[in-house]
């Protein structure tokens, strides 16, 4: 059970580190020992609240090292941390909480009226509860009791993923899925002791919270900068001296854009990770101009499997198009819509297989049925992606995209990502975002850009064949972005509803 657990790996970070620094966010810093103490006093509180194995908690709070503490000492009583985004709204947060049944909720004063109108369980806010937070100097053993009931098949947290039209779902993240997957990233990435790896995310996205894991699993420092300004992001990175990044492209794009302007040191990163949407490779360039000898790295994941492939980081230039092999002890497998596997080079669906894959969305059996499915054969899980891919001789993946944006158009078929990258490759263009042919609206693209858009689809002519040439250009000052960093594509389908485009 060592090692599967999510307070067994601080455990053993505390035992083995307890004076390596661990985590930083705006407000100071702790050691592994300080963290190791924040944990086991939560872990006091919940239990003298009465939560144990299988409890829900709800906690709505924005990032800090307190909420990692929380995680961890959520994880020592057995129950199930539950982290939504502080910008989650009433209209959600009803869904959620119906759906979660916490059994205790804890937020700061924004959160709380809101919290104790849609649920029944005690709500606490934090600053009354902070006193009693307080680490006690002998409570270092693991007790009698603390522990021992907490198995890796255990319920250790439920995600609720963002950015769809129904009501959130929640990803059942068990012990031993998540800690296997955090495990064998801290691997592939090749995480150091003397890494600090910038966390700009928020912990209620898995790529936040497998952060604060990754970082503890390898022994080093995570820096939590969800939630500071854009403004001071660069020169963060510069005094934290960070050395890994995590992005997703808005962020890249972002981090581009401000070091153009920067007169400072360069911050000291030797790898930039990404995930959660494809990276146009003028971003990949335009990191290693800024960054001199940073490593780009390309993955591809989703929650309920946490990540799926990963480009290793020193392969970083070789296969430009690929986003990476399995994670190590898993598989992808390309699959028809009869779920025969295809050949090499054929495009399928992605399906992942592994210690990775999680249990199923909470209380969801319609969906859980159509994304986690069993192998008939070996009764190995099987995670339907609903993404298309390929796969090349030496097993690396190429993404396509969702089953949404592949579509067939004046007979061709095309993905809204090669419609993209093709828009990024225009230098002016610094987000692309197209939108399959719809409602009252032909093939659309919007991008952020200094031409104009009769300047863009001009520039889109010369790198794509006729038909992939969106009929409708928008030119944005700005993009509406999901809580992630993803680009927004409902609010962008919005904006072309009723006006004949
Ligand atoms: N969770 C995924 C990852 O870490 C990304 C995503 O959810 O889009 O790769």
């Amino acid at each position: 059970m060592n090692g599967q657990t999510i307070h067994s790996l601080l455990d053993a970070a505390a035992q083995e580190t307890p004076d390596a620094p661990a985590i930083r966010d705006a407000t100071g810093r702790w050691t592994y020992r300080e963290l190791d103490a924040a944990a086991r006093a939560f872990a006091r509180w919940l239990r003298g609240q009465g939560i144990g194995r299988g409890d829900r908690v709800v906690v709505q709070l924005p990032t800090s090292r307190e909420l990692a503490a929380m995680f961890y000492g959520t994880s020592r009583v057995g129950a199930v941390f539950v982290p939504l985004n502080p910008a989650m709204k009433e209209f959600h947060l009803r869904s959620v909480v119906g759906n979660a049944e916490p059994k205790l909720v804890l937020t700061d004063a924004p959160g709380a009226p809101v919290l104790r109108r849609v649920s029944t369980a005690p709500v606490h806010d934090i600053a009354d509860v902070r006193p009693d937070l307080a680490p006690a100097g002998e409570d270092t053993g693991a007790g009698p009791g603390e522990t021992e009931a907490v198995a890796p098949d255990d319920l250790a947290v439920l995600i609720y993923t963002s950015g769809s039209t129904a009501a959130p779902k929640a990803v059942i993240c068990p012990h031993a899925q998540v800690t296997f997957a955090c495990r064998a990233l801290t691997e592939v990435l090749g995480y150091r002791p003397d890494d600090v790896v910038f966390c700009r995310f928020p912990m209620s996205w898995d790529y936040g919270l497998c952060k604060v894991l990754m970082t503890c699993v390898a022994r080093c420092e995570i820096v939590l900068a969800d939630g500071e300004s854009d403004l001071l992001l660069l020169r963060r990175m510069r005094e934290t001296g960070v050395t890994v990044v995590p992005i997703v492209p808005s962020l890249a794009t972002m981090i581009v854009r401000l070091a153009g302007r920067d007169t400072g040191p360069v911050p000291p990163v030797r790898m930039f990770t990404n995930t959660g949407a494809a990276l146009p490779q003028s971003t990949i360039d335009a990191l290693r101009t800024r960054f001199t000898g940073a490593r780009v790295v390309r993955q591809y994941g989703q929650t309920e499997a946490k990540r799926i492939t990963v480009m290793p980081p020193e392969a970083d230039r070789d296969c430009p198009d690929s986003v990476g092999l399995p994670l190590p002890g898993t598989r992808v497998l390309i699959l028809d819509d009869d779920g025969s596997p295809l050949p090499v080079g054929e495009v399928g669906e992605i399906v992942a297989t592994g210690p990775h894959v999680m249990a199923g969305y909470w209380r969801n059996p319609e969906d859980t049925a159509r994304s986690f499915r069993r192998d008939p054969r070996t009764g190995q899980p099987l995670l339907h992606t609903g993404d298309y891919g390929w796969l090349d001789d030496d097993g690396y993946l190429y993404f396509q995209g969702r089953r949404d944006d592949m579509f067939k158009h004046k007979g061709f078929r095309m993905s809204t990502l090669e419609i993209e990258s093709a828009a990024m490759d225009i230098p002016g263009v610094r987000a692309a975002a197209a939108l399959p042919p719809g409602d009252g609206h032909g093939l659309a693209l919007f991008v952020e850009s200094d031409l104009d858009a009769h300047q863009v689809i001009t520039e889109l002519t010369k790198r794509l064949e006729l038909p992939k040439v969106p009929t409708v250009c928008r030119v944005l000052k700005e993009f509406p972005l999901t809580l992630h960093g993803k680009n927004a594509r409902r609010e962008l389908a919005a904006l072309l509803e009723g006006n004949g485009a």
